[in-house]
């Protein structure tokens, strides 16, 4: 998936608005950030054990948790960090096709092979985000303006994305 993990940290802000979009956007892209290190390191592997398999995600997913949890003793803020960085790979599962464990089966949709599905999929996880977002802000005069914005700047992101797809089938990710 790649937009659509956006829609998990909107919803998640709603859920608790103590935590800054900012980490919430870092957490809901993790393995996405270890795959890019580990290709800046030179040590990019094509199957993801590193990044994406179910192990990695949960280290993943203890190491946010006791991080925060460290820093700011809001356990409840913690949890939702390290469900945060969990969905990731279930939302990759829908979409892509990603290791389990090493030596395991690769499992997954891969929505990707049929892009307007993958639009589908990540729009909706986009739009829902988008609507949980909207209630954590102030009031305003035109609330629908700023929010109908970001919307459909996120979605354009997602549509450049998956006519990407359609003209090149596999993107690089390293
Ligand atoms: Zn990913």
């Amino acid at each position: 998936m790649y937009i659509g993990h956006v829609g998990v940290a909107l919803a998640a802000r709603r859920l608790r608005t103590r935590i800054g979009l900012l980490v919430l956007l870092v957490a809901t892209y993790t393995p996405d950030w270890v795959d890019t290190g580990l290709c800046l390191a030179g040590g990019y592997d094509p199957r993801e054990i590193l990044s994406h398999s179910i192990p990695a995600v949960l280290v993943f997913a203890l190491v946010g948790f006791t991080a925060y949890a460290f820093a700011t003793r809001d356990w409840t803020s913690a949890l939702i960090i390290s469900l945060v960085m969990l969905s990731h790979l279930l939302l990759d599962w829908v979409t892509g096709y990603k290791p389990t464990w090493p030596g395991g089966p690769m499992i997954g949709l891969q929505l990707y092979d049929n892009p307007a599905a993958d639009f589908l999929a990540e729009g909706i996880v986009i739009f829902v985000g988008t609507l949980l977002y909207e209630r954590t802000l102030p009031p305003r005069q035109r609330p629908w303006v700023d929010v109908s914005i970001m919307l459909g700047a996120l979605l354009a992101l997602q549509l450049t994305v998956d006519v990407a797809h359609m003209m090149m089938k596999t993107l690089p990710k390293c």
